[in-house]
């Protein structure tokens, strides 16, 4: 297993630090988050250390898809949630606190107050060329 020895989420995965555990298997644990945004809001990471979802291993992202699979019906069946977010922050600018692979799920409930980001619209055109650019790159 790959550690990082000042990584909160492996001293955890050691046992280091207590943590909520609700699921654990060969390459993934599942743990409440500390401050959910709903009640039952749970972390499924990876025993590997990795920075974030680009540097993980494709084996340990599969473990956490099915992971996540897995924890979110239960989730979702013991709060009584009608829904769940999965959300996986990437780098600093996009949220990211903890630097250790990690996908969270967010149980949700009609009214519940949280909002949806806003979307935005493309300039004539504009859309095309986003579309090229990335497609281009897929896999480079
Ligand atoms: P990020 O913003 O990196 O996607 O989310 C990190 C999450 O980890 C936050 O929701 C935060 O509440 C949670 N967290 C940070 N430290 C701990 C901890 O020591 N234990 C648990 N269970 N969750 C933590
Ligand atoms: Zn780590």
């Amino acid at each position: 297993m790959k550690k990082d020895e000042d990584c909160i989420f492996c001293k955890i995965i050691d046992g280091k630090i207590p943590s909520a555990k609700i699921y654990e298997d060969e390459k993934v644990l599942a743990f409440l988050d500390i401050m959910p945004i709903n009640k039952g809001h749970t972390l499924v990471v990876p025993k590997n250390h990795s920075k974030n979802l680009l540097e993980d291993d494709d084996k340990d992202i599969s473990a956490c898809m099915k992971a996540v699979k897995k924890v979110a019906n239960a989730v979702m069946k013991a709060t009584n949630a009608q829904g769940f977010n999965m959300g996986v922050n990437t780098e600093k600018a996009a949220g990211q606190a903890v630097f250790h692979t990690h996908f969270h799920v967010i149980p949700r409930f009609e009214n519940d107050g949280l909002h949806h980001w806003p979307g935005g619209k493309y300039q004539d055109g504009e859309m095309e060329k986003v579309r090229q650019s990335i497609a281009s790159r897929v896999g480079k």
